[in-house]
């Protein structure tokens, strides 16, 4: 089981996302003034400023905007961002993936899945080709 980095807890701005991925559900905020989406989590909105933000929930799903693959010796493995089907872009990882470096490329479909962790009751949002 992996045990990947988490932030510390009490985290205000960010506590809601990390309590919806025990739920399996992948969280972002729309702004209620101006309607921007913001990702990542934060107390305001980066376009209008508003603190008036209203939680949702994603279907998970969208494609590979970027990718890039690290090549490691525990095996090559793929960092990437996704831009999310409602609007969003977040940066993540793709898994299962063999051969990353052949067979990952911008435009792919994927959907998000939640890896538990060793030492956390948290889970963390990775991608999955579709
Ligand atoms: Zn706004």
């Amino acid at each position: 089981m992996p045990n990947r980095p988490l932030p510390r807890f009490p985290e205000p701005d960010t506590e809601p996302f990390w309590e919806a991925t025990k739920r399996g559900e992948l969280a972002y905020q729309q702004c209620n003034r101006c309607n921007s989406l913001v990702f990542t989590p934060r107390a305001h909105c980066d376009t209008c400023g508003s603190p008036d933000l209203a939680w949702k929930v994603s279907k998970g799903e969208g494609v590979i905007y970027s990718v890039s693959v690290v090549v490691d010796r525990n095996g090559d493995y793929a960092v990437a961002y996704i831009d999310l089907d409602e609007g969003f872009r977040m940066f993540s990882t793709v898994v299962g993936v063999d051969e990353p470096m052949k067979n990952l490329q911008c435009g792919q479909r994927v959907r998000v899945e939640f890896e538990p962790q060793e030492e956390s009751e948290y889970l963390i949002p990775v991608f999955r080709l579709v």
